[in-house]
């Protein structure tokens, strides 16, 4: 298995870690005028509120750029197709797109979350989705 260089949990991230050991993909709102951020901060950066609460992704959303790492973590490892994901509630996040080759990725599918375990650390990762295309 890849070895995966664990984050530093502190206290604006520790409820995303705790989400994603549950199978959630969860996203910081600002409880004053309800801008969505990540990756998470103490402070809004729309209103400088330091008031918070999370919601619950639905973990799909849409390839807006890619990248194939060539240079992996690990010499023994594949090269990872990394992507920027617009999820559907309008934040974006950087993941891995897992089980397609690089040929069949491009900016404007839809994807959906899957949770891998790596024993230390839940990560969510993305797979295309079966719903369609976007673009
Ligand atoms: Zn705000």
């Amino acid at each position: 298995m890849t070895k995966v260089h664990l984050p530093i949990f502190d206290h604006d991230d520790a409820f995303f870690w705790q989400g994603t050991a549950e199978g959630k993909l969860l996203i910081q709102r600002c409880t004053n005028c309800c801008a969505l951020r990540h990756p998470p901060a103490p402070m809004c950066a729309r209103c400088s509120s330091f008031d918070w609460d999370t919601i619950e992704s639905s973990g799909r959303g849409v390839i807006r750029s890619w990248i194939v790492s060539q240079h992996p973590t690990e010499p023994s490892t594949e090269p990872r197709i990394v992507i920027l994901v617009e999820l559907d509630e309008g934040t974006r996040l950087v993941s891995n797109l897992h089980g397609s080759p690089a040929d069949n990725v491009a900016n404007g599918l839809r994807v959906e979350a899957v949770f891998v375990d790596f024993g230390d650390i839940v990560l969510p990762q993305f797979r295309l989705a079966t719903d369609g295309v976007e673009r």
